[in-house]
């Protein structure tokens, strides 16, 4: 292949944009209030002449001064210089940025419930409790536990509440909670796990992985013991690999007087095919905003779900949501071994109706054919990706492929010096978004790939074939690969600024002061 041909398809829109403070201009009015009477011809103005005084603010916003137009143009720009699951395949491992029916954000946003008032009489809210009641209940069924929380708004706020809620069970019911002050976790763990844990009030006791990515048995029978309050588990593991001793790690916890954490932000590869119940597990969490297609990034919105076995539903946040009798819906605050409420009224509801549009549309049957897509759809990508020179499949290389699969370009970087990140960067030429990289940690040089059933086999063969391609130049002309990307609206940007508080201006007034700092 000739790798000086142009790059196919992709180049992204670039715009030197001023923040909307920069395009401010004293005077302008964003929106006319028309006059009850007379209409846009005859404008109220100002919102003054129409509150009270009492509610009316001494002095104005310090906000901008810009019209609706601007505005509009300003944020769609914005836009043409990101990238996201509408413009192209964008395979982030343990993400799963699959593709979301435009039907669910129909339902999410129809009148009835895009304009419901928290706060409103539970006279009045009927409908929206029966599908937080019936979401519930299938969530039940698709994780065979015994009673689902719908409060907490991500994944990690739900591993939070999931570990609270066993610490209650040890205060209350083992009587053993100061003594069991230890969580077992794997060391391919998501990050959440650790921090979830430790912020509950465990110590964090990391359980390595053997050859074959797995957890270590005869390290985790070391580990387990009196102290032990539960197990974090990621199933299947952060590898993409099914966790086939998951009897025996259930066995082992049980039997120390643990519980089991299932962490299943990533559903994906089991919806309808196997649950946490049936694996002997006491509580789980689930990403709607990942497996159930609620568009996600940039920290949200989200729901995480936590689902929890009968022992343990005394403790789920209040209030809880119950069917009375006759068939009406109710809020239910009385359960005094709760460990309270985790957020703010009853979760993030629009997340939730679109949740149930997706279940209810695809159907028991539709979502055991999401999941095999999934899982076809990544060993697909294992299997050819594996093969090109410079990349890898570590660990367990004969097992299948879950929801993803984690390819090593260690032999890529020894060769040509071209790094995971040189190739995730390279990838954003072709219009396809980076994978995951440095995740897990077990892994050197990672690029994390999750396809999702969403994707079809002319997109996966495409990604493929970009890979082979970006391989080729590495082993050609290393610095093309390493000068990429060239066809984004921003090029090279500085990781370690980017992540660092210290360096970033997150307000009008921060911007503002660095500025100042930086004329002294
Ligand atoms: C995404 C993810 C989480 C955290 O979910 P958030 O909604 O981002 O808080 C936890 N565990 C795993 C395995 C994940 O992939």
């Amino acid at each position: 292949m000739n790798s000086e041909r142009p790059d196919p398809r992709f180049h992204q829109a670039k715009w030197n944009e001023p923040l909307l403070f920069e395009m401010s201009e004293s005077g302008v009015i964003g929106h006319l209030v028309p006059s009850p009477e007379k209409g846009i011809m005859e404008t109220v103005g100002s919102l003054d002449s129409l509150l009270p005084k009492e509610l009316q603010r001494r002095s104005l916003p310090a906000i901008p001064e810009i019209s609706e137009v601007q505005v509009v143009r300003h944020f769609t720009r914005l836009s043409q210089m990101n990238f996201s699951v509408t413009s192209g395949t964008y395979p982030l491992g343990s993400c799963t940025m699959k593709y979301n029916p435009v039907v669910n954000d129909w339902a999410a946003a129809s009148d009835g419930f895009a304009w419901l008032h928290p706060y409103q009489d539970v006279s009045t809210s009927q409908g929206a409790l029966e599908l937080m009641w019936e979401l519930e209940q299938w969530l039940v069924e698709i994780t065979g536990m015994a009673a689902v929380t719908l409060q907490p708004p991500a994944g990690a706020q739900g591993e939070f509440t999931g570990v609270l809620v066993m610490r209650e069970y040890h205060r209350c019911v083992t009587g053993e909670c100061e003594q069991r002050d230890e969580m077992l976790i794997p060391d391919a763990a998501h990050g959440t796990n650790p921090a979830s844990a430790a912020m509950a009030g465990h110590k964090v006791v990391v359980i390595p992985s053997d050859d074959e990515g797995l957890v270590d048995i005869d390290a985790l029978k070391a580990a387990a013991g009196s102290r032990t309050a539960g197990l974090m588990l990621t199933n299947p593991n952060t590898i993409g690999v099914f966790e086939k001793n998951i009897r025996e790690i259930s066995g082992i916890v049980h039997d120390a007087g643990g519980l089991l954490y299932y962490d299943g932000a990533n559903f994906n590869a089991i919806m309808g095919i196997t649950r946490p119940g049936d694996m002997g597990f006491d509580v789980v969490h689930l990403n709607l905003h990942k497996t159930f297609a609620t568009p996600h990034g940039g920290g949200g919105p989200g729901a995480g779900p936590v689902g929890v076995s009968d022992k343990l539903a005394e403790f789920l946040p209040v209030p809880r949501i119950v069917r009375n009798d006759v068939g009406t819906f109710d809020f239910d605050y009385d359960h005094p071994r709760s460990i309270g409420k985790v957020h703010g009224f009853y979760g993030n509801f629009g997340v939730l109706v679109k949740a149930y549009t997706y279940i209810y549309a695809l159907g028991k049957h539709g979502l055991r054919r999401a999941s095999e897509t999934a899982v076809l759809n990544a060993n697909y990508i294992a299997v050819h990706a594996s093969k090109i020179p410079g990349f890898s499949l570590p660990y367990s290389q004969d097992a299948p492929r879950m929801h993803e699969c984690v390819i090593s370009a260690e032999g890529l970087l020894e060769d040509t010096g071209v790094s995971a990140m040189n190739v995730a960067k390279r990838l954003l030429d072709f219009g396809v978004h980076s994978p995951t990289v440095y995740f897990p940690l077990i892994v050197p040089e990672a690029l994390m790939i999750e396809p999702t059933e969403t994707e079809t086999k002319k997109e996966l063969d495409f990604f493929i074939d970009m890979l082979r391609r970006i391989s080729e130049e590495a082993y050609s002309n290393p610095e093309k690969v390493k000068s990429a990307p060239q066809s984004t609206a921003l090029r090279h940007l500085d990781e370690y600024r980017a992540a660092h508080p210290k360096t970033l201006a997150l307000s009008w007034r921060m911007f503002n002061e660095k500025k100042l700092d930086a004329q002294e």
